[in-house]
């Protein structure tokens, strides 16, 4: 397997607390030490901010230079504030944005954001039309089906339209069966999408938080990780030992099977990540 560290990206979330903000910079330089090929930044998971999506941004550019891609919601965004907040990172220098829907308020009755923009296609649309192809575009892919599709077709075809408005790429879910990307990316090459599908790549720190998580976004633990990690309790060095290993099995098939890259959701925390790519044996620049 042949794979440049440009292949590779890194998820950030902005810091929620001061002591969060005051380990950034650190987090930052460990992770940038590898050389990705772009850090992305959530907004709004968390109840973050804008303001704390850009200040991560820049964070990411003054201290690396290396690219760094703010997360857009259509949740909580106007035409007017979206038309802004493009021209502000465009002035910022950024060329890459990851396009999303949302997660909805838990009292949502519809599959839709309220608000201008109902789903991640439309924002991709809007894009495209006032900015053209001064951005890459990602968006999210979901192999095992998005948890509010009304069925995995309609899920599926929701997908191809997204693509279709102009997305550069995807980026997965996470995800531990790696059939389900593979079934996912052959259907995608089926139906004509030539833009890469990048899996998206959760180390396992915490058994609790991972099965919380996974609930919610409809990523399934398979069972015998879900009762191992069970069985090993509060001891978390077993637990992400145990982590560590079945998320690189999972990487290094992925890799062998030639992915176009690999998208790590670091949850702010350098190690974790790092030990994967010690463990895949991942170059060190690209
Ligand atoms: P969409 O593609 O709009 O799909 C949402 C749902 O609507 C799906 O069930 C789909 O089947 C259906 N659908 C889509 N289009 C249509 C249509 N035209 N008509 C009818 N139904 C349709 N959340 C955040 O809040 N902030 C983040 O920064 C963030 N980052 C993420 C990064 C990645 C890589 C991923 C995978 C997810 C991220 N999320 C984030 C979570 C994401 O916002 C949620 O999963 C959200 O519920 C769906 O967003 P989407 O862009 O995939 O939505």
């Amino acid at each position: 397997m042949s794979v440049t560290a440009s292949q590779f990206s890194f998820e950030l979330f902005p810091p929620r607390t001061p002591a969060g903000w005051e380990k950034l910079p650190k987090l930052i330089n460990d992770l940038a030490a590898v050389r990705p090929g772009f850090f992305s930044v959530t907004y709004g998971a968390g109840g973050s901010d804008q303001n704390g999506t850009y200040d991560t941004i820049m964070k990411v550019v003054e201290q690396t230079g290396i690219e760094a891609a703010p997360h857009l919601t259509c949740v909580g965004s106007t035409r007017a504030n979206i038309a802004t907040l493009l021209q502000q990172y465009r002035d910022a220098g950024v060329r890459r944005i990851v396009a999303l829907r949302g997660d909805l308020p838990s009292t949502s009755m519809s599959n839709a954001a309220p608000g201008e923009f109902h789903f991640a296609n439309e924002l991709v649309a809007f894009i495209r039309d006032t900015h053209g192809d001064h951005f890459a575009l990602e968006v999210a892919a979901y192999p095992e089906i998005h948890p509010q599709a009304v069925n995995p077709e309609a899920d599926f075809q929701a997908f191809l339209t997204k693509m279709r408005a102009g997305a550069h790429g995807a980026v997965t879910q996470y995800f531990f069966n790696a059939d389900a990307y593979f079934d996912f990316a052959a259907r995608c090459q089926k139906a004509g999408i030539e833009q890469p599908i990048v899996p998206g790549i959760m180390p396992i720190l915490n058994t609790a938080q991972l099965l919380r998580f996974s609930a919610a976004c409809g990523a399934d633990v398979p069972r015998w990780i879900r009762l191992r990690l069970e069985a090993m309790g509060d001891d978390r060095a077993s637990v992400q030992d145990f982590g560590a290993e079945v998320v690189t099995r999972l990487c290094e098939t992925l890799l062998k099977q030639g992915v176009p890259g690999v998208h790590f959701y670091t949850l702010n925390q350098a190690e974790p990540t790092l030990r994967l790519w010690r463990n895949l044996g991942l170059p060190v620049s690209g």
